[in-house]
């Protein structure tokens, strides 16, 4: 029963994940691109992420593959899991508005790009990736399984932590002065502490 509820409540988050995504991908598409850094690391990373945050649960959700790493979930762990996919909704919705046509599924800069430093920019430099954060360890609370719950979070560490320096090296490059002094004066993920 309690597995049944936290495993809908993921697939509700999913669901709203895509709508709130869906508009800014298509207009990206079209948005003119001026430099960007994509690599075959990059596409394999943004793979690797999508493979652990929607194709494993959904694996384990169609074929019960690997059941022996089932657990019995708690209405303590569905509860803050259920938190934990509601703060992701919300940051990720927030942060797609502030950052508008500025966004980039992979490292781009688009003609026209402004640096956005205000709003949740103010405090920390990569509130999506708080975002990302946020939606894996709700997976990882989620879905009662070792291996489909916790690959979120295997994949989005490697994805930010391969990422984030050539992410902050290309703005330092386009920006120059002013993201330095903007970076000085925040922090990545969370306000005042990392
Ligand atoms: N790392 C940010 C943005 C992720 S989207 C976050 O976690 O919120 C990735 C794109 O956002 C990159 O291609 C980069 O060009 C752009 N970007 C990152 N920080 C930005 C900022 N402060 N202002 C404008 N664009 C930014």
């Amino acid at each position: 029963m309690l597995e049944n509820l936290s495993v809908w409540i993921w697939c509700c988050g999913i669901l709203a994940w895509c709508a709130i995504r869906y508009p800014h991908q298509r207009r990206a598409r079209k948005l003119k691109i001026t430099s960007h850094r994509r690599s075959k690391e990059e596409q394999l990373l943004l793979s690797g992420a999508a493979a652990g945050l929607v194709l494993a649960p959904i694996v384990w959700m169609l074929s019960g593959w690997p059941s022996r790493w089932n657990y019995q979930p708690t209405p303590i762990t569905t509860a803050i899991g259920t938190a934990c996919m509601l703060g992701f909704l919300w940051l990720f919705y927030a942060v797609h508005q502030q950052l508008g046509r500025n966004w980039s599924i992979t490292l781009e800069i688009r003609e026209d790009h402004q640096l956005v430093t205000s709003g949740l920019f103010s405090r920390i430099r990569h509130p999506m990736y708080t975002s990302f954060w946020l939606w894996a360890f709700s997976q990882s609370l989620l879905i009662p399984n070792w291996f489909a719950g916790l690959t979120g979070l295997v994949m989005v560490g490697l994805l930010y932590f391969r990422r984030v320096h050539r992410e902050e090296a290309m703005l330092r490059e386009t920006f120059g002065r002013p993201y330095e002094d903007y970076m000085r004066r925040t922090k990545r993920l969370v306000p005042w502490i990392i």
